[in-house]
């Protein structure tokens, strides 16, 4: 097809990808211009198919309670929380958008997508135990973790955690940081309502659309070459402003864009499996997400936890990430997808990437060599009666861990990085981690690089929706007590709501 003026379509704004970064960007960006129009396109049949589906994540509403990771040890042997409170920061953001939304019609029923679940820290042996006194010490004294429990009492530990007390050896010490308020989040059901508001209110939705290509025109604006899968036929449309919220697919798009500011990134996949359990006995004696430590030499991202889920009004439960791997960028991807990606302006960064970690690379052929009798051995240490036969083995989504240039050669990195080209006619989102539980924060960084001078002229409604913008809740407490309290108000987070006081069904 001929790119000619008769075929083109114009829109406002393109957003690739229906998955929670994609939805949310689209969920804010018409209530601050509702003027504009917006089109998503999305190659699967439907909305968050791919690491958004709520059995492709955890669910965890990450703000850091529970993930050690954001807690290291420091030299001296204290435990660093800077980055905890980063990470409550942004989540106390995506909290106070939901609940905007759901004050206005934007979001149903929020006990649709979030449930209050304890998140609760386990490790066990001297050296742990002492590690969770320490952390407990330096958090529970901080404003936003204040009500955090620090329990090395066995039988606590017992009350608390029945399943993961049953045929443990005490005699190794255990300890606990448990908080009541944590979330579980359906991501697949929050991102559906963002789109189906955004569907309602004039924006145009097309599933088994892939986009193929991205061609700067000298105006500035995008021409997204768009491929209709059932049909064969492609369509070009001109957007001001494409967002490629693509997940593992953002890497190869953003490089097909040519913009300077993807030089020297790379991707390296990562898949999950988890194992869920389909023991109804076992489901309803567990409420909690607990999270252990990473093995010596294993990433963060693959610390071990054992999860309460809430989807779909069901209890359920699982156990991991064991890690996969694949060379594909998405669950749905092709097996050439790490081999396309290498680009003369990246190699160095991913040669040096494939020097440096060999912990990485010795891990993952750990974990591939696994059976399910290794799996469930895994487990064992939070589960000692754990037993095969009440566990499947799911695949979870495919992580693209970000790789960036440093130096003459290249460094794999945990996190998201929104990258976005100098104009701000463009921009994307590379990585998986802290993820869908910052999607609004990120989504509110895209806006202020990518639309400077229309940013200053939306503030007064985003503070609306995010009263906190731009203020540090972790300075002002009076501020965090007040949106804590809307929060826990709006979705229906209160004591009264857990999924044991409201009738949650609990099932395989
Ligand atoms: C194992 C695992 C566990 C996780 N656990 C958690 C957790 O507990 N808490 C948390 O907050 N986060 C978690 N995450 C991260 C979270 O799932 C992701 O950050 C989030 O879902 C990413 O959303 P997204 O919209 O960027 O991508 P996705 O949900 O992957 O959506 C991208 C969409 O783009 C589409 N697409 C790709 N290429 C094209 C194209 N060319 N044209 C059209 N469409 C295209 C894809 O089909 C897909 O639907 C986890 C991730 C994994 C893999």
């Amino acid at each position: 097809m001929s790119n000619n003026a008769a075929t083109i379509e114009k829109t406002d704004v393109v957003l690739i990808g229906a998955g929670i970064m994609s939805a949310t960007l689209g969920a804010l960006l018409r209530q601050v211009q509702p003027d504009w129009s917006i089109s998503v396109f999305e190659r699967l049949d439907a909305a968050a198919a791919e690491s958004s589906d709520p059995w492709n994540n955890a669910g965890t509403g990450h703000s850091a309670l529970c993930e050690l990771n954001y807690t290291p040890r420091a030299a001296d042997g204290s435990v660093e929380i800077a980055k905890a409170i980063d990470i409550n920061e942004r989540f106390q953001v995506s909290r106070q958008f939901w609940s905007y939304s759901v004050e206005n019609n934007v979001l149903a029923n929020p006990s649709n997508f979030i449930n209050p679940i304890p998140h609760v820290s386990f490790t066990h042996g001297a050296d742990g135990v002492e590690y969770l006194r320490k952390r407990h010490e330096a958090l529970s004294r901080h404003p936003l973790f204040e009500g955090m429990e620090y329990i090395a009492d066995k039988d606590e530990f017992s009350r608390r955690l029945p399943l993961m007390a049953k045929g443990r050896d005490f005699s190794d010490p255990v300890a606990l940081n448990w908080t009541d308020y944590g979330t579980d989040i359906d991501f697949g059901e929050l991102t559906k309502e963002l789109l189906a508001y955004l569907g309602r209110s004039g924006g145009d939705i097309a599933f088994g659309h892939e986009v193929k290509n991205l061609t700067k025109q000298s105006d500035g604006s995008w021409l997204v070459k768009v491929r209709n899968l059932r049909t064969g036929k492609s369509r070009v449309i001109n957007a001001k402003f494409v967002f490629v919220g693509a997940g593992g697919g953002a890497l190869p798009l953003l490089q097909k864009s040519g913009i300077k500011e993807i030089a020297g990134f790379g991707g390296f996949p990562v898949s999950g499996l988890f194992l869920r359990c389909k023991n109804p006995e076992l489901i309803a004696r567990h409420e909690a997400k607990v999270y252990g430590q990473a093995s010596v030499g294993a990433p963060p991202m693959s610390v071990p936890h054992l999860d309460t889920r809430v989807i779909n009004g069901e209890r359920g439960l699982l156990f991991g990430p064991y890690a996969g791997w694949t060379p594909k960028f998405l669950k749905d991807g092709k097996n050439t997808d790490l081999f396309k990606s290498v680009r003369p302006n990246n190699l160095f960064s991913m040669l040096g990437v494939g020097v440096t970690e060999m912990s990485l690379v010795q891990y993952l052929v750990s974990e591939l060599l696994k059976s399910q009798s290794g799996r469930v051995e895994v487990m064992e240490e939070f589960l000692p009666r754990a037993e095969g036969k009440d566990w499947d083995l799911i695949i979870a989504g495919q992580r693209v861990q970000v790789i960036r240039r440093k130096g003459a050669g290249g460094v794999l990195e945990l996190g998201t990085a929104v990258v976005a080209a100098e104009d701000g006619t463009i921009a994307g989102l590379l990585g998986a981690s802290p993820g869908a539980s910052t999607c609004v924060s990120a989504m509110l960084d895209v806006m202020k690089r990518c639309f400077p001078s229309e940013f200053a002229s939306w503030e007064p409604k985003l503070k609306e929706m995010v009263p906190s913008l731009g203020v540090k809740l972790s300075e002002n407490k009076a501020l965090f007590n007040e949106v804590w309290d809307w929060s826990q108000k709006a979705l229906h987070l209160d004591a009264a709501n857990t999924p044991e006081h409201s009738g949650v069904a609990s099932h395989a």
